[in-house]
């Protein structure tokens, strides 16, 4: 059996993916059309409507498409002011995009531990770093220790749960810092009635091959500000200053979103609901099935979020299972499903390997979570093998 699957690779005969894409819908349709247009390039009607689309259904102001999440990131940081050696807060439990664009524009993270109970950003550990580690001196919040300029927080929704955000929107306003929302895995979550992506002053999604739903790679920047959208429109664009004369007077990025993607966004945007309604049902068939197994605690929702469970995600608790969770995902890799712990906490990564940080917290959800088959595709069949797997 394969150990690894690539998202839209063909399927081995009864081997089930982790999370792959689902093309349904007018995406023939659409693609098509740019095909018989020739709008294929990054100019063309559906990248304004893409924008549009994903900024309304948001509750967003402005979008700005690019070619990949961690492109809107990098973006996204820049027009919030973030610059070379800032630092810029952010959640250790997370994929490595949002520390790698801080990276991008010469600042530093500043790694925040995740909250046990919904496995997010923690607005404690926040407040903690904030009035402890901080001071003001001459109008600039600086770190203590380090001497730098606090510059940002950029919490990472992950897993499609929302982080509670409220606590950090208010530390944000008392020490004024953006707040940049990594949602691009929270697309269509929602913190109380608000949808992530239009809770902190930008935001961020990735239309990647695994995420929610797809435009092959894309990312989108969606933001209330329109002078922060005009920004991130120009950088995104080369920076051109001058169409007929190709003046410029900064240095841009060649990050836009072609039309085609861009059409087998809108797609995938008409879909979105019922995704959703079907991911939600997956994670119910889970907890359903895995509340009385010993040793498995399914993926937790709080009161006041409302979770698209993009990565269906348990803990496994060793010594009540029986094993742990590495050793489930050699069980189950033997009998053809695919399943995949969580990141390397990034304060542990090589990568970005420096001050020594205490993050107990996220280091013990990624020694016990494991992510399991949540396709939108996967069918009853396929889940209840992976059941029986999990609980034989
Ligand atoms: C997928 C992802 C990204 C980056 O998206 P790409 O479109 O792959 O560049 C950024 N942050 C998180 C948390 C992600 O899961």
């Amino acid at each position: 059996m394969p150990t690894s699957y690539e998202p839209g690779a063909p399927t081995p005969d009864g081997f089930i993916p982790l999370c792959v894409p689902h093309i349904q819908g007018n995406a023939w349709t659409y693609v098509k059309e740019c095909l018989d247009t020739n709008w294929v390039s990054s100019v063309g009607p559906f990248v304004e409507r893409f924008e549009r689309q994903v900024a309304a259904y948001t509750g967003a102001q402005y979008g700005v498409a690019t070619v990949s999440g961690t492109a809107a990131l990098h973006i996204a940081l820049l027009v919030a002011g973030v610059q070379p050696d800032d630092e810029v807060l952010v959640s250790t439990l997370t994929f490595i995009a949002p520390v790698n664009a801080i990276r991008y524009c010469g600042a530093w993270p500043i790694f925040i531990d995740a909250e046990p109970q919904y496995w997010q950003l923690d607005p404690q550990k926040v407040a903690d770093f904030l009035e402890q580690d901080c001071a003001w001196e001459a109008g600039e919040l600086r770190n203590r220790s380090t001497g730098r300029r606090v510059k940002a927080i950029l919490p990472v929704h992950i897993l499609g749960h929302p982080v509670n955000i409220d606590p950090i929107l208010a530390l944000a306003r008392v020490y004024h810092l953006p707040v940049i929302e990594d949602a691009t895995e929270g697309l269509g979550a929602c913190y109380q009635e608000r949808r992530v992506g239009s809770l902190g002053d930008i935001a961020c999604f990735s239309f990647n091959g695994n995420k929610i739903i797809t435009t092959g790679g894309g990312g989108i920047i969606v933001t209330d500000q329109e002078v922060w959208a005009r920004k991130a429109r120009y950088l995104t664009t080369q920076a051109k200053d001058d169409p007929l004369e190709y003046i410029h007077y900064e240095i841009g990025f060649n990050y836009r979103l072609t039309n085609m993607q861009a059409a087998l966004g809108c797609a995938q945007m008409e879909q979105l609901d019922e995704y959703i309604a079907i991911k939600r049902r997956i994670a119910q068939q889970y907890q359903d099935a895995f509340q009385d197994t010993p040793g498995i605690t399914p993926m937790p929702e709080a009161p006041w979020a409302s979770s698209t469970f993009w990565l269906y995600t348990v803990l496994v608790d060793e010594t009540e299972y029986g094993m742990d969770s590495r050793a489930l995902l050699g069980k189950l890799n033997s009998a053809g499903i695919q399943s995949r712990p969580l990141w390397q906490p990034i304060h542990l990564s090589p990568a970005h390997a420096g001050h020594a940080y205490e993050c107990p917290v996220a280091e013990n959800l990624y020694r016990r979570a494991l992510s399991l088959p949540c396709s939108v595709g996967l069918t009853e069949a396929q889940q209840a093998k992976v059941i029986a797997a999990v609980r034989e």
